[in-house]
């Protein structure tokens, strides 16, 4: 597999450098040269979920690292369960949660662990990387102990859940996390200059594990395909993707361009809604991030959009073809609500996806919303808007009483490169 650079198309490179670099020159995202096309797709649906998925990463990778290196590494990553829930007469929910912290990014935060050690071994990484909260969780657990590898996780201040912030600031060992007095966009603009530092670059050896890595996006395709596997190959699903950075939904489309039949994708988003208008007008005009009780969505400028577009442009097709709906506050309660009326106990992520899944379904459709996050994850509002307790499960009840090890930064770069340089390692 050959990646390129979307900003420097020149500059190409392996698999293994694109997870190890994270970005090319000028932050340029890297985006396969070619994507494969799988043959017998509906035979592969049939397969159980690990061994399809380990299929699916050897047609990207199985040349350049063999058969069995590829299906350890799915092996062991993918060791949690996924599920398909019906939820009303035309929709089922994806359960992406069932892993160790309980949000989806498990997946990819996991399988890209399991590539670093394969592909780095010996050589000392710190991982950098800013968090809207469920992404520091993944990765610090996916990485926590790992030999040679240190973590650092920048996360906004006061805006993650309180329980969010006890799963991954508690860690210790190899796992740094640093609360910044700012939003999530801002702790993002502070990664991306980290990684544009030379004395940073040269001292730290650093990777960013956040939706931009490339391993991440491989992980996540697998998924689409276990959604797709219980339809009807006659009536292929239209798939709603709660969104923030894009990184689930460039994953999605990269599924459908390997074969896989998908109707089509809507882009969903809450308030923060840069993608909705961009389709509707065609004019890219972020504005300042808001904060809504789907945060982990709350990004103003998604840093995997320009794979997005890239996507349907290897594919000859529009971007028409992707449906873009913004779902507000109160339009997030009432599916909240709708929900668990129909009696599914849901999150605000997931009821996003949800209500725009249930304004763009047409009679004779079958639609699938993915859910990304365990309701205990954002347990204080699913309370306050059901009016119900809502059970912690085991992983979050062995941390709620931990103490919260992080240091807190403003937004500012010189703070955290002293930091990074003085006292990260
Ligand atoms: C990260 C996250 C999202 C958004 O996913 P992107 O790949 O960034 O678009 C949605 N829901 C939850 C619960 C998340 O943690």
């Amino acid at each position: 597999m050959k990646l390129y650079n979307l900003r420097h198309p020149d500059e190409q490179v392996s698999f293994a450098d694109a997870v190890k670099l994270g970005m090319g020159r000028d932050r340029g995202l890297f985006f396969p040269t070619v994507i494969p096309r799988l043959r017998d797709v509906q035979k592969l649906l049939q397969l159980p979920f690990v061994e399809r998925s380990q299929r699916i990463i050897e047609a990207w990778i199985g040349s350049d690292h063999g058969s069995e290196i590829v299906c350890r590494m799915v092996e062991k990553a993918f060791n949690f369960p996924l599920d398909l829930v019906k939820v009303d007469a035309q929709r089922q929910v994806l359960e992406l949660f069932h892993g160790p912290t309980l949000a989806f990014k498990d997946f990819g935060a996991r399988f890209m662990a399991q590539c670093l050690s394969e592909f780095a071994a010996g050589q000392q990484t710190t991982i950098l990387t800013a968090t809207s909260g469920d992404t520091g969780a993944a990765v610090a657990h996916a990485f926590y102990g790992l030999p040679g590898i240190n973590v650092v996780v920048l996360y906004p201040e006061g805006k993650i859940s309180p329980l969010q912030e006890k799963l991954f600031c508690t860690l210790g060992k190899n796992i740094r996390t640093i609360s910044v007095s700012a939003d999530f966009d801002a702790c993002q603009e502070l990664v991306k200059q980290a990684f544009v530092d030379d004395d940073l670059q040269r001292a730290l050896n650093l990777n960013s594990a956040n939706s931009i890595n490339i391993s991440r996006l491989l992980a996540q395709i697998c998924y689409y395909f276990e959604a797709v596997a219980t339809c009807e190959p006659d009536n292929p699903p239209v798939i709603a993707v709660p969104s923030g950075n894009f990184g689930n939904l460039t994953a999605g489309l990269l599924a459908r361009a390997m074969g896989l039949p998908v109707k089509r994708f809507i882009a969903a988003t809450n308030s923060n809604d840069t993608v909705p208008r961009y389709l509707h007008d065609r004019v890219w005009a972020p504005v300042k991030t808001v904060a809504t009780a789907s945060n982990a969505m709350d990004v103003a400028e998604p840093s995997n959009w320009p794979r997005v577009e890239a996507v349907f442009a290897a594919m000859n097709q529009s971007l028409e073809e992707l449906t873009g709906i913004a779902i507000s506050e109160e339009q997030t309660r009432d599916s909240l609500l709708e929900l668990n009326r129909l009696g599914y106990l849901s999150e605000p992520h997931a009821a996003v996806a949800a209500a725009a899944l249930r304004q763009s379904l047409q009679p004779g459709e079958q639609g699938i919303f993915l859910g990304t996050a365990h309701p205990a994850k954002f347990k204080e509002s699913v309370e306050m808007i059901l009016d119900l307790h809502v059970e912690l499960p085991a992983a979050l009840q062995a941390v709620a009483d931990r103490e919260i090890l992080s240091t807190r930064l403003a937004a500012d770069f010189q703070q955290l490169k002293n930091y990074l340089l003085n006292s990260a390692i």
